[in-house]
């Protein structure tokens, strides 16, 4: 079924670079910092650039508003009976402090050593761009699109998505397609081009363990009433076995084994794993005996401890048993596991196996499942195939540990196969100082995506 790369569209790609790298460094010009409210008016400047440019490609265009920042929006309709596509990406980005860590400054994007730096050059702007370039050269090199497409970019990605779901929500009927393409992604290492595949879940709780009604003296009652911040720390204790299993009954419900393939795909990555800890300040990695390192990042479940607090700690001893105790914890999910029975169950678990004397609360109020498209779904499978003509290797399949929210979303609220296909490396620094795209990955990535659009017109 594989196509041939069409030659002309391939050269158009080729011939291009300098205009690419310059439509880029006036993206990354406007300052559009999500976060801050003082780059409100840059935020709203950029969407309105991004709609234009759009219209210039001949897409119809639109800024559509949110109750946050706007979303910039371009359609393409004129492939009757062909797939309909939704193209995600977001124009907003990190904040660029601190400032002086910067080799060149982070809104004026400079070309070295084969890499472009700038803020927002990687993540997403350079990888929105990918697309603009692969729509013109279409149109310029056969004057139509091989499917219908609907762009959507969005403004507040980098503070956590906080209206995108109400938008998808709002415009279900004028956003319905059969497919989202999102490139906001990396790949496993330069010469690996590669998919990601899943996405793990998230769910996270507060736990309070609450003890005396107020601070008691140490000398009267230490002795007789029992310590919150101990009884805390026995509940989390009791939470994962020494081989890093988790105990909580229920957990690993929906939890699915790797397929023989799965795993020998994972085998096939570099991943030295001694480097790596030592990357990190650690002596050794840790976690569930018996597993790969990648599969416990990407495709196994975790429950960690990830605050706890009580008591003093002010300067010099304050002799007290404290009142109450707290922790912050969190689950990344995988598979199918279910997060609101992942919810429950570890609040029930950490009821029971609190000590007497103590009365515990656990509240929750998030709830991301995780996100798969399968490497057999022929969507990806086209995805493939546009990732070897673009980087003239065939890529792998990945996963990544963390949660990409607009992709939850995409899952949740219209229910779509998606296909992540980001071209970033791995150094990147995205939300760092002298964040980079390499020029290698974006001329790649622009004609990996003009592929995907004819590969994508076959499923
Ligand atoms: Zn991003």
């Amino acid at each position: 079924m594989s196509k041939t790369i069409d030659k002309d569209l391939q050269s158009y790609c080729d011939s291009n670079h300098n205009r690419y790298v310059n439509e880029l460094q006036e993206l990354v010009a406007i300052p559009s910092i999500s976060a801050d409210p003082k780059y409100a008016a840059d935020v709203r400047r950029c969407a309105q650039e991004f709609v234009a440019r759009m219209g210039a490609l001949g897409l119809t265009s639109e800024v559509l508003e949110t109750d946050g920042h706007p979303i910039a929006y371009g359609e393409w309709l004129g492939a009757p009976g062909k797939p309909t596509i939704i193209v995600y990406g977001h124009y907003d980005v990190q904040p660029v402090d601190p400032l002086e860590l910067w080799t060149s400054p982070p809104f004026e994007a400079t070309v070295r050593d084969g890499k472009i730096f700038g803020r927002g050059t990687v993540d997403d702007k350079g990888q929105v761009l990918m697309h603009f370039a692969a729509i013109e050269a279409h149109f310029a090199t056969r004057g139509t699109l091989p499917v219908n497409l609907k762009v959507v970019i969005e403004g507040e990605e980098e503070i956590g998505s906080p209206n995108f779901e109400a938008f998808l929500a709002k415009y279900a009927e004028r956003l319905r397609c059969d497919l989202a393409v999102i490139s906001d992604t990396a790949v496993f290492a330069e010469d690996v081009p590669s998919l990601t595949t899943s996405l793990r879940g998230l769910v996270h709780w507060e736990v309070r363990v609450d003890g005396p009604s107020g601070d008691l003296h140490s000398g009267y009652y230490g002795g007789v009433v029992r310590n919150p911040i101990e009884a805390l720390c026995e509940m989390i204790a009791e939470l994962k076995d020494s081989a890093g299993r988790v105990l909580v009954p229920g957990f690993y419900d929906g939890v699915l084994e790797l397929t023989n393939d799965e795993r020998s795909d994972l085998q096939a990555l570099r991943f030295d794993e001694a480097q790596e800890a030592k990357a990190l300040g650690v002596s050794q990695f840790a976690g569930e005996s018996g597993r790969l390192p990648l599969e416990r990042m990407w495709f196994r479940p975790t429950l960690e401890c990830n605050g706890i607090w009580g008591g003093y700690q002010g300067p010099g001893a304050k002799t007290i048993i404290p009142s109450y105790a707290k922790a912050k914890l969190s689950a990344r999910l995988v598979g199918k596991q279910d997060p609101t029975t992942v919810k429950t169950a570890v609040g029930k678990y950490l009821k029971s196996v609190a000590p007497a004397g103590v009365s515990v609360t656990v509240e929750s109020n998030s709830d991301v499942r995780a996100v798969s498209t399968s490497r057999d779904h022929p969507a990806v499978k086209a995805a493939a195939r546009a990732m070897e003509g673009g980087f003239g290797r065939a890529p792998v399949f990945i996963g990544t540990g963390g949660t990409i929210g607009p992709v939850s979303s995409f899952d949740r609220i219209l229910n779509l196969p998606q296909v992540l296909i980001g071209v970033g490396l791995p150094d990147d620094a995205i939300h760092a100082p002298n964040e980079k795209f390499t020029l290698s990955q974006f001329f790649g990535g622009i004609k990996a995506i003009a592929h995907l659009y004819d590969e994508l017109a076959e499923i």
